[in-house]
Parts: structure tokens; C-alpha cells; sequence
């Protein structure tokens, strides 16, 4: 198996930078995702490592070889697409068979492969099905169970679970996520839902207008995203504008935290609606608050409170565990206190 390198790759489309000297490092056995809003460039990304594209400027590795002007066919990849690609008039056997087929293999290898391969996606009883006699789900299996027949150095997905509905998606992505770690193979997964690349990667890449902002743990992404375009586009975040004042930007009697370099008069902090404390009652310690709405999203209630510092509004979501919340009305009036170790600022 083999890591697969990006060093400084940039692909224009006429005037459109659609990957701006891009380097990134997918590790052996690792799965990568990349996550970003639609054109950030996640898609030329992985056409650049399947050779779909070729970069205009920079170099793709997979191992020790340099890829970048290697012909598709003959780079050592396997791709799942959103829309299956399955052959209509193969049978699932038949279409897991092909990539074989082609390259000539033995008969005995082949029927071995497809046999085992079958029982990996769990279609051993679909196998002389055709395309249209199975689910979304057994299709986007069956052409998973075709990527990885002639075991691939390198699997590349793009958007695999978009054409799913969402109970099959939550399955699928983790059926995926076992078959990559069983087979242990390096992976590079493309998708624009944060939800979906967190569950399932060991790593995300962050992309935004061409580049890559930030490649981090799921967790860490989650925690401390390390630039204002990761904490706007993970998670759900409290964005507050804030004056920077003797160099501290805070809520007054909740928390105070040095601005940030380059700040100039307002700084945007930013932090989780899990973080913000809520206590009932107007007096205590924290900003004092009324509770505009309460929204019910089962184990948590997420509040939309509105307080007020120096005679600006101040407006902010606050999640409490449901029972919790139910000791809280709308309209009540409450202490907001939010921990400053959790708190990020950047400059406006
Ligand atoms: P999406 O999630 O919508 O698929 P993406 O992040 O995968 O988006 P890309 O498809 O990589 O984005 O596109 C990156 C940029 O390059 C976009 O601005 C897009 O319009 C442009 N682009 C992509 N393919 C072409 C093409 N063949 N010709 C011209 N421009 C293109």
C-alpha cells in the first residue's frame, strides 16, 4: 500500500484557479477526506490524483512514483462516483468481474476474487442480480466491490453517498469506512456535508477557493479550527462581533480574551453553542439574557438568547441538555457565561 503526495498543484480552467498550488500529503492506509462548499475544488482535486485532469503546474506521487503524467489506466487507483457507473447489462458479478476481465486474469483468479469480493460487500445473494434489481445502496457496494478488484494502491470517492437517502447514507458511509480499514488502503473521499467527512475520516482537508485552509483530526477540527473559514464551515458556531478594547475583545461579565494580531477596532469570536453556560434566574455571575426561542433537537434544546453589551444587542445560540432546558422558558430572562478557553477570535 502507498501514500499518495500533491506538491504544489495548481489546474486552471481558462481564467478560473480551480486548485491554487496545492499541497497536501495523504498518508499510507489513511482515509482523507476532502470538505468544502461546492467549486472549492474537492473534485479536481481527486481528478488530478485519478489523472482525469492534469495539473498545470506540480507533481502527484502515489508511494515512491511520480504519477503526474501517467495515463489513468495505468495508475493503480480504484473510483466509486456518485451515480454507481455500473454496467446495465452486467450482472453484479459480472460488473465486480470486469476490471479483471480486462486486464486478462485467469479464470480460477477471477471467480476467487469476485467470491471474496462479494462476501467483503456483503452481495453474495445479489451476485446474479442486474443493476436495476438492487437497492442505491447494494449498487454503490457492488461498484465499491468493483474498485477494489484489482487491488488498488489507492481508492478515490467522490461524493459516493449523495444519490442516497439518508438512512441509507448513515449505513453506507459506515459499511465504507469498515471496508477501508479491513482492507487497510489509502483513501481520498470527497464530499461537501461536514458530518459525513468527520464520521468517516481519519483526517479532513478543510478546502476553500482552490487551497487547502486546514488538514486536521476530526476532533481537532471540531475544537479548534485554525482559521475563520474552517469555524465558519465546521460545526455550528456563535459568530459574535466584538470592539477590541485595551486589546481584550469579551462579553462583559462572561469572558474576556486578548484580541488577535491584526485586529483593527472589532474582532469576530467565535464558540460553540455546547460551550455557552445557561443558568436560570437574572442574577449570578454572566451576561444577562432573554431566551427568544427554544428549539427541541431531542438529547439537546439549542436557545436563542439575546443580551446586551455596551448598548448593542448581542445575539447567541446556547445548547443545554433537553431536561435541562425544560426548566426554561421563553421570554425568561437568564445568566449567559461562556468559558474563554473555548472561545476563537480573528480579526474582521
Ligand atoms: P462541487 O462540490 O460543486 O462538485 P468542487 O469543490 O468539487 O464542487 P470543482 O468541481 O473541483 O469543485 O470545481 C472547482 C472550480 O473549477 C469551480 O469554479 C468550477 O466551476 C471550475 N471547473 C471545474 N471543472 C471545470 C471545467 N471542466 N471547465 C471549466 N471550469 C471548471
Amino acid at each position: 500500500m502507498s501514500g499518495v503526495s500533491l506538491v504544489g498543484v495548481t489546474k486552471m480552467y481558462g481564467a478560473v484557479k480551480a486548485l491554487d498550488h496545492v499541497s497536501v500529503d495523504v498518508r499510507d492506509g489513511e482515509l482523507l477526506a476532502l470538505l468544502g462548499p461546492s467549486g472549492c475544488g474537492k473534485t479536481t482535486l481527486l481528478r488530478c490524483v485519478a489523472g482525469l485532469e492534469r495539473p498545470d503546474r506540480g507533481s502527484v506521487e502515489i508511494g515512491e512514483a511520480d504519477i503526474t503524467v501517467t495515463p489513468t489506466r495505468e495508475r493503480p487507483i480504484g473510483m466509486v462516483f456518485q451515480n454507481y457507473a455500473l454496467f446495465p447489462n452486467l450482472t453484479v458479478r459480472q460488473n465486480i468481474a470486469f476490471p479483471l476481465e480486462v486486464r486478462h486474469r485467469p479464470r480460477t483468479e477471477i471467480d476467487a476474487r469476485v467470491y471474496e469480493l462479494l462476501d467483503l460487500v456483503h452481495l453474495t445473494e445479489q451476485g446474479d442480480r442486474y443493476p436495476k434489481q438492487i437497492s442505491g445502496g447494494q449498487a454503490q457496494r457492488c461498484a465499491l466491490g468493483r474498485a477494489l478488484a484489482p487491488n488498488p494502491e489507492v481508492l478515490l470517492l467522490d461524493e459516493p453517498l449523495s444519490a442516497l437517502d439518508a438512512l441509507v447514507r448513515g449505513r453506507l458511509r459506515d459499511e465504507i469506512r469498515r471496508v477501508q480499514q479491513l482492507v487497510g488502503i489509502t483513501a481520498i473521499y470527497v464530499t461537501h456535508d461536514q458530518s459525513e467527512a468527520m464520521a468517516i475520516a481519519d483526517r479532513v482537508a478543510v478546502m476553500n477557493a482552490g487551497r487547502v485552509e486546514q488538514i486536521a483530526a476530526p476532533a481537532d477540527l471540531y475544537d479548534m479550527p485554525s482559521t475563520q473559514f474552517s469555524a465558519k464551515f465546521v460545526g455550528s458556531r456563535n459568530a459574535v462581533e466584538l470592539a477590541v478594547r485595551n486589546g481584550q475583545v469579551g462579553i462583559p461579565g462572561s469572558f474576556q480574551i486578548d484580541a488577535p494580531a491584526g485586529s483593527n477596532g472589532h474582532a469576530l469570536a467565535f464558540f460553540r453553542p455546547e460551550d455557552v453556560k445557561v443558568s436560570v434566574g437574572d442574577d449570578g455571575p454572566g451576561m444577562a439574557a432573554r431566551v427568544e426561542l427554544k428549539i427541541f433537537l431531542g438529547a439537546t434544546t439549542r436557545l436563542h438568547l439575546v443580551g446586551e453589551a455596551d448598548g448593542e444587542p448581542i445575539a447567541l445560540f446556547g445548547d443545554l441538555p433537553s431536561r435541562r432546558a425544560r426548566q426554561i422558558g421563553e421570554g425568561e430572562m437568564v445568566r449567559v457565561d461562556v468559558d474563554p478557553d473555548h472561545v476563537q477570535a480573528f480579526p474582521v
